[in-house]
């Protein structure tokens, strides 16, 4: 079986995650959250009191991390820092206000982007996140950027949200948001853009069940163009 490498990039709460997820089943495909290797990082920093700005400390950190993916009994992938599964506590909005602090710090970003490149090794993934396109798989067959309005990204994350019962106050969802977009579009390392060859999606007005069909339709299509090639 021919198999190829999706990358997913593109601001929070465009669905990016649910589509990878759906497109992977259809595809038979692993699905990694690169999202969740960073906030699964801050997580360990948080808990360990680790200073943003002590490279040693940072370092000795990186050291000491080991993130698994593994399968839940219902079949969902599972986030696990150290042995330990944090999936629901790296949702957390605590979480989401240090994240993008903590995925600007080069080192942070060397040691995941070496990971994720590992995961991606034998091809067949599809891996969502913020540079994955441009930096982590700037080779991928098919790459997508996400984007939607903010309002309607921020309503999206507060239905999530209180899903999982935390009610929080529309306003600071936004906030969160758009203070997530400037950190992530502005950084030095790696920044948030579209890779040339990505094809852009906004998702305003589509329902995931669109998103996934349409995501599908083009891998199925990229698949049969790299055969031809080959
Ligand atoms: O995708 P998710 O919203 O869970 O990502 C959380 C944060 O992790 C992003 O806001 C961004 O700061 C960071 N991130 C990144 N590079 C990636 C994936 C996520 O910098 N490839």
């Amino acid at each position: 079986m021919h198999k190829i490498i999706v990358a997913i990039d593109g601001y929070s709460s465009c669905g990016k995650s649910t589509t990878a997820k759906g497109l992977a089943k259809h595809m038979g495909y692993s699905y990694i959250d690169s999202g969740a290797m960073y906030r699964a990082t801050s997580l360990y920093f948080h808990d360990n009191h680790v200073s943003f700005t002590n490279e040693k400390e940072i370092e000795k950190a990186l050291n000491n991390i080991e993130i698994e993916f593994r399968i839940s009994k219902d079949g969902k992938s599972e986030t696990y820092l150290n042995g330990l599964n944090v999936e629901n506590e790296i949702r957390k909005l605590y979480i989401a206000n240090m994240v993008s602090e903590v995925s600007a710090i080069a080192a942070v970003r060397h040691a995941m982007v070496e990971q994720q490149r590992k995961l991606g090794r034998k091809k067949g993934v599809v891996m969502d996140g913020r540079d994955i396109g441009t930096v982590v798989f700037p080779e991928a067959e098919m790459k997508v950027f996400m984007t939607a309005d903010k309002y309607v990204r921020a309503h999206r994350r507060q239905i999530e949200l209180t899903e999982k019962g935390d009610l929080l106050d529309f306003e600071d969802i936004l906030k969160n948001l758009e203070k997530r977009d400037l950190i992530d579009t502005t950084r030095s390392e790696s920044p948030l853009r579209r890779a040339e060859d990505a094809t852009l999606i906004d998702t305003t007005h589509m329902t995931l069940d669109e998103q996934v069909e349409m995501l599908s339709l083009m891998a199925d299509e990229t698949i049969s163009r790299t055969l031809r090639k080959s």
